[in-house]
């Protein structure tokens, strides 16, 4: 593995939770390393002792550097940065600018790994709009099928919504691909890049995306309750965003109001700052590492989970895609996705759970019950992935 150039034990002893858990639920929140937790306590203390508009006032420099660090780590510039309490809001904000320009006979292209939340508010916009939604096919593998995208975009299409790793399973959906058909076509394209960011690189240039939008807890390592969109500057004056306040507009001084510059207008005015200072220490952290090492650490540990797991009898993985990822999606036979889960924690190891509202799509078509997700990333060792291995191992020979 191209892993030696992290020193693994200085990562996780940086890592409070590699102490206690073995930690391969990634995807759902990555754990905080001792500097992204002694940022955040550090702003809470200032705001604790000298008041929060004055904590902010002494932070300014270090908040308004979380905008320049973020461009950073995705390849785009920070006035293309915005910066939300989670992912979910600031897909929404981005779908939102778009969404109100929508007539009956538009139309969404999505895929069947769309994520579940992307998914009811493409049903509410048809709803509202008539707007209607395709959903484009798989290929061969499983990733969406770029060249059925290519087939189906024309003069109707008024936006391209792809998650690029869905939440449940290792695919990675061919981000650069799409951007090349989107780009071709002239059509908006829309990127939930919710599990990418912060797993490995993600470049706003090389995909060709107009959107993007990611969370700070997830790979990333962020805190809770953080997450940004960026959008190109070429697409903003085609977006008029959904929230006229006095942080994302100004006051002309008569009736009216101009949006301020930049992704700036999909702000609001109250942040959480300690949780911004602390997205930032993660992100500067994450681009100290190098995305790339970290990236293949933990794409190769995620195959080594997957081949491993699908060793034992009884066990079965269902990660779609030729490119995969780190999260790996598995079921027992004879065991509910829970006990494995439950069986699993019992032992200290930290894993989640799938279900059909992830990705309704895919559930329509897989009909997958729920299934245990297991996210390794680069603090991960080769021995935990052993242990949660052996755990599995032994649940499936009781069940048999
Ligand atoms: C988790 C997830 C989201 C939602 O992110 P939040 O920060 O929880 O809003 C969106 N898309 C995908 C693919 C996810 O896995």
């Amino acid at each position: 593995m191209v892993l030696n150039r992290l020193d693994i034990d200085a990562l996780r002893h940086d890592t409070p939770g590699c102490a206690h858990r073995i930690h391969l639920n990634n995807a759902g929140a990555g754990l905080l390393s001792s500097g992204t937790l002694r940022t955040m306590t550090e702003h809470l203390d200032l705001e604790a002792r000298t008041g929060g508009y004055e904590a902010a006032d002494a932070a300014a420099d270090r908040i308004a550097r979380v905008h320049d660090d973020l461009a950073a780590l995705i390849g785009g510039r920070a006035s293309e940065i915005a910066l939300f309490d989670n992912s979910t809001r600031a897909w929404q904000a981005a779908f939102a600018a778009l969404a109100h320009t929508f007539r009956p006979g538009d139309r969404i292209l999505t895929g069947r790994a769309e994520y579940g939340s992307n998914v009811l508010t493409y049903f509410q916009a048809a709803r509202r709009t008539g707007v209607e939604i395709v959903v484009v096919p798989n290929d061969e593998h499983g990733a969406l099928d770029t060249g059925a995208l290519a087939g189906l975009i024309d003069e109707r299409t008024k936006l391209v919504g792809v998650s690029h790793v869905p939440t449940g399973g290792g695919l990675v959906n061919p981000a650069a691909e799409i951007g090349r058909i989107t780009r071709a076509a002239g059509v908006p394209y829309l990127l939930d890049a919710t599990q990418s960011v912060g797993q490995f690189p993600v470049d706003v240039a090389a995909i060709g995306c107009d959107l993007l939008a990611a969370t700070g807890r997830k790979f990333l390592r962020g805190p809770r309750g953080t997450g940004f969109l960026w959008a190109a500057e070429t697409i903003l004056p085609l977006l008029d965003p959904p929230v006229a306040e006095i942080a994302s507009a100004e006051w002309d001084g008569d009736e009216g109001f101009t949006w301020r510059p930049g992704a700036r207008r999909f702000e609001t005015w109250e942040k959480n700052y300690a949780a911004v200072l602390g997205l930032g220490t993660a992100v500067r952290e994450a681009l100290a590492l190098d995305p790339a090492v970290t990236g293949a650490r933990a794409v190769a540990l995620g195959t080594r989970l997957r081949d491993a797991l699908d060793d034992l009898p009884g066990v079965t993985t269902h990660d779609l895609g030729r490119d995969r990822c780190a999260i790996v999606t598995a079921s027992v036979a004879g065991v509910p996705a829970d006990e494995v889960a439950a069986e699993l924690a019992h032992h200290g190891i930290n894993v989640s759970l799938t279900n059909r509202e992830g990705a309704q799509f895919d559930a329509l078509e897989r009909k997958l019950p729920p299934l245990v997700r297991l996210s390794p990333h680069y603090y991960t060792t080769q021995e935990e992935l052993d242990r949660a291995v052996t755990v599995v191992g032994r649940v499936a020979a009781n069940a048999r």
